[in-house]
């Protein structure tokens, strides 16, 4: 959802770099997502990191943490020998966003959660650091549909092994793939683009 040419050098090239931003988002998720953190408040629990897989969508992930709170119509807890209701929890270490990209994640995992335990999911819960507050986020047919959409592109281009080009420059600037980018090569040619780099060189 950030941007198309950043998925691809993240999980085709398997590029990767650090700047400010992916560096207070892992202090965010360090104790966040701590597996042998273990808590329990009464009828309710939490379990951290929790890997999630989706055959039918062709994705896996990880769930920030999970709230199990007793209910005769939640999902069967093997461990706990008994029902629970799920609210899954995804932590971003600033504010709510205007668009979707935050939303379009948690219901990813959301319908990776639902395919592994045979249920459905209302609703999840996004913490953001910056305002300590919990944002519920409805898995609405809208949010639901865009995600298979994109996952649609997402296994289109990775199957092709296809690096997108860049799309919306504004948020270069906050990338920390923007060194390895070459996010200027949209408007120019080959040729015009290895002399530049040469001459940069
Ligand atoms: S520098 Fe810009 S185009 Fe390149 S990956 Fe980052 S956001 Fe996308």
């Amino acid at each position: 959802m950030y941007c198309e040419r950043q998925w691809g050098l993240i999980h085709i090239e398997n590029a990767w770099s650090e700047n400010v931003l992916t560096i207070e988002g892992t202090q965010v998720h360090e104790r966040v997502d701590d597996p042998e953190i273990f808590e329990s408040r009464g009828e309710t629990f939490y379990s951290r990191s929790v890997p999630v897989v989706s055959n039918k969508l062709n994705i896996q992930g990880v769930i920030d943490i999970i709230e199990f709170q007793k209910n005769k119509n939640g999902v069967f807890i093997s461990s706990k020998s008994d029902y629970y209701m799920p609210n899954i929890i995804e932590y971003k270490h600033g504010s709510p966003k205007m668009e979707d990209y935050d939303t379009v994640q948690l219901c990813a995992q959301a319908m990776a959660f639902e395919e592994m335990k045979n249920c459905i999911l209302d609703f999840g819960f996004i913490f953001y650091n910056q305002t300590k507050r919990r944002e519920k986020i409805f898995f609405t047919t809208e949010l639901r549909e865009k995600v298979v959409m994109l996952i649609k592109q997402m296994n289109e281009y990775y199957f092709k092994q296809v690096t997108p080009l860049p799309v919306n420059l504004k948020k270069c600037k906050n990338c920390s793939l923007n060194n390895l980018c070459a996010y200027n090569i949209k408007n120019m040619s080959a040729e015009d683009y290895i002399k530049k780099t040469l001459k940069e060189i």
